[in-house]
C-alpha cells in the first residue's frame, strides 16, 4: 500500500539478530573480566562520539565494535556475578527471549482492542503469579480485582495513592485534600514520598513513624494507632498506609495483619510494598512474611528485582479495580471502540499513568 512503511526485511532481520545475539552471548561469557563498577569519568562519551548524528549508514559489525570499545567501558555490570550494589536485578535466558519476542512483535496494548492477546495474557499471568504468592482471591481478575504490570514500584505506589485519595475525596469532598494524611515508617522507600509530592498530599501530612532497632525496624502498630488518633483529634483525615515487606535499607518486615486491622477500623487504604522481597514469598518457607496481606487493598512486587525478569516489570495487584479506573480513566473520541463500550473488557490504559504500554507479560 502506498504511504505505508515497509516492514522489516525478514532475511536481514535474521542475519542481524544472529550477530546481535552472538555479541550478547560473548558479553555474558566474558562478563567477569570487567570491573563491576564502570571506571569512566563524567562526560567520557562526548569525547568519543561525533558532534552530530552520522549521515551515512555503517555496518552492524562497525556498530558493535563501537559498542565494545566505547559503550561497554561505561557500563556498570548489573548482571555480573560479582555485582552486589543496590538490589539484585538478574535477568535470565527466558527473560531475554521474552524481551526479544516483545520487541519483535512490537504491539502497543493500551486497550483490549489494540491487541487482545497482550491484555488477556497479562491478566492470566498476573492471576497465576497471585496464586503462586497465595494472595487472597480478591486480588484475582476473575472477581473485582486484578493485576497489572507497572514499570516500577514508584508508579505502582503512585497509582494506588491516587485511587485511595480520590476514593476518600468522593466521601469528604475535594476541598479536604489538605487534610489527608499518609502514614509510613522511617524505613519506607522514597517512592512513597515521590507519590505524595505528585499526588498533592501536604508535606506536613506525610507522617513518617519512627522504628526501633529492637524490633528490626518493623513499624509498631501502637505508634500507627497513636499517630492516627492524634491526627483525627486535630481534624485531619488519615487515609493511606504504606507498609513494607523487606525495606530496601534494612529488610524490615512490617506486621501486616496488625497494621491492616488498624487501617480497616479507620477506613483507610492499605498498600503493601514488597518490591524487593515479594518474589521470595512464592517459596513456601518464606510465605509467612506476607501473612496478613488479606487485609491489604493493594500489593506490589518487582519481578525485575529477584524474579529473573528483565527490567522493568513491577507487578501490582488491587482488590477494587474500579477505584483505580475512576482515578485514571479518560475516554477521548479517538480511543472509543465497540469492545470497550460494554465494560466487558479490561483496558489497561485506565490502570496506569501513560496511555501507551508495551507487551511486557511475555518477559
Ligand atoms: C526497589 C524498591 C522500590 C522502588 O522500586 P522502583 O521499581 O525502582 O520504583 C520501592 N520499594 C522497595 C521496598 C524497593 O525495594
Amino acid at each position: 500500500m502506498e504511504g505505508s512503511l515497509k516492514p522489516m526485511d525478514a532475511e536481514q532481520l535474521r542475519e542481524c539478530a544472529h550477530k546481535m545475539v552472538d555479541f550478547v552471548a560473548d558479553y555474558y561469557k566474558n562478563i567477569e573480566n570487567f570491573p563491576v563498577l564502570s571506571q569512566v569519568q563524567p562526560g567520557y562519551l562526548r569525547e568519543l562520539l561525533p558532534d552530530s548524528a552520522p549521515t551515512h549508514p555503517e555496518s552492524l559489525q562497525d556498530v558493535l565494535n563501537d559498542v565494545q570499545a566505547k559503550i561497554l567501558p561505561g557500563v556498570t555490570h548489573w548482571q555480573s556475578p560479582d555485582y552486589f550494589a543496590y538490589f539484585p536485578s538478574n535477568s535470565s535466558i527466558a527473560g531475554f527471549l521474552g524481551e526479544m519476542l516483545s520487541a519483535g512483535i512490537n504491539m502497543v496494548g493500551f486497550s483490549w482492542i489494540t491487541s487482545p492477546a497482550a491484555t488477556e495474557l497479562e491478566m492470566i499471568v498476573l492471576d497465576w503469579l497471585a496464586k503462586a504468592l497465595k494472595l487472597p482471591d480478591e486480588f484475582l481478575s476473575t472477581g473485582k480485582g486484578g493485576g497489572v504490570i507497572q514499570g516500577t514500584a514508584c508508579e505502582a505506589v503512585l497509582v494506588v495513592l491516587l485511587a485511595a485519595r480520590d476514593r476518600v475525596l468522593r466521601k469528604v469532598g475535594k476541598d479536604a485534600v489538605g487534610k489527608l494524611v499518609v502514614y509510613s515508617s522511617d524505613q519506607t522507600h522514597s517512592a512513597l514520598q515521590k507519590a505524595c509530592q505528585i499526588g498533592g498530599i501536604h508535606p506536613e501530612n506525610c507522617q513518617v513513624l519512627e522504628t526501633d532497632p529492637s524490633t528490626d525496624h518493623a513499624l509498631a502498630p501502637e505508634s500507627l494507632s497513636q499517630a492516627i488518633s492524634q491526627d483525627i483529634a486535630s481534624g485531619l483525615i488519615p487515609f493511606f498506609l504504606c507498609a513494607t515487606v523487606g525495606t530496601t535499607s534494612s529488610t524490615a518486615v512490617d506486621p501486616l495483619l496488625a497494621l491492616g486491622n488498624i487501617t480497616k477500623t479507620n477506613g483507610m487504604w492499605f498498600h503493601v510494598d514488597a518490591a524487593y522481597a515479594g518474589s521470595a514469598c512464592i517459596c513456601p518457607e518464606f510465605r509467612h512474611y506476607i501473612d496478613g496481606v488479606e487485609e491489604a487493598d493493594s500489593f506490589n512486587m518487582n519481578a525485575h528485582k529477584w524474579f529473573l525478569t528483565n527490567f522493568d516489570c513491577s507487578a501490582l495487584w488491587i482488590k477494587d479495580r474500579s477505584a483505580l479506573i475512576q482515578s485514571l480513566s479518560t475516554n477521548p473520541e479517538f480511543l472509543k471502540n465497540k469492545a470497550s463500550e460494554g465494560n466487558t473488557v479490561v483496558d489497561y490504559k485506565d490502570w496506569q499513568i501513560p496511555l501507551g504500554r508495551r507487551f511486557r507479560c511475555v518477559i
